[in-house]
């Protein structure tokens, strides 16, 4: 299994979907690939452990688009 490169969707930059990452989805039966890279995955973790209060919460209506799944 090479590794790929994917694109993501939050900031259209390139990273790579690793072997090692590859055979983790596979063994958790994720059906998706990701679809961000590293750092905007963090930012994103770190938006749902604050529960959304991070500074976007003014003016969007809900909280309903992040953490999709
Ligand atoms: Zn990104």
């Amino acid at each position: 299994m090479p590794d790929k490169i994917l694109v993501c969707k939050d900031c259209n930059a390139e990273f790579v979907f690793t072997e090692g990452e590859q055979e983790f989805y596979k063994e958790r039966n994720f059906q998706n690939e990701p679809q961000r890279c590293a750092a905007c995955r963090r930012v994103k973790k770190q938006q749902r452990r604050f529960g959304g209060n991070f500074g976007f919460a003014a003016g969007r209506s809900g909280t309903g688009n992040f953490g999709g799944r």
